[in-house]
């Protein structure tokens, strides 16, 4: 259910940067550790998105893949498989390097179409 109140946040972001124009697209990131339905998100925008710049507007999500980062030695790697421990070194003391983003990478904006030439 929190979908729903992403897709607020989303529409909050996209209508802030378009400024009193429409949107046309909005492309989000979305990290693979953030549990979010693709299905879902793009319903719920839709919904919230009713009499806001952003109605009509298509969402597409890029799925950020989970990557965890050794403190000590930076190794980085991405999860297929939970497994904390560092493939290089053993270590276990590591932190999330990649995979909890939700943002969003841009906005298209629809261009004025009713300028009256003279
Ligand atoms: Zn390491």
């Amino acid at each position: 259910m929190h979908e729903l109140s992403l897709s607020s946040a989303i529409i909050a972001t996209a209508e802030k940067h378009a400024a009193g124009r429409r949107v046309a697209l909005v492309t989000l990131r979305v990290g693979a550790l953030r549990q979010v339905v693709p299905e879902t998100l793009e319903f719920y925008f839709g919904f919230v998105a009713r009499g806001t710049a952003c109605e009509g507007a298509r969402l597409e999500q890029e799925v950020v893949d989970a990557r965890l980062r050794c403190t000590p030695c930076g190794t980085e790697w991405d999860i297929e498989v939970p497994a904390f421990r560092c493939p290089t070194c053993g270590g276990a003391d590591v932190a999330v390097a990649s995979g909890n983003e939700f943002e969003v990478e841009s906005i298209e904006i629809e261009e004025a179409a009713c300028i009256a030439p003279r």
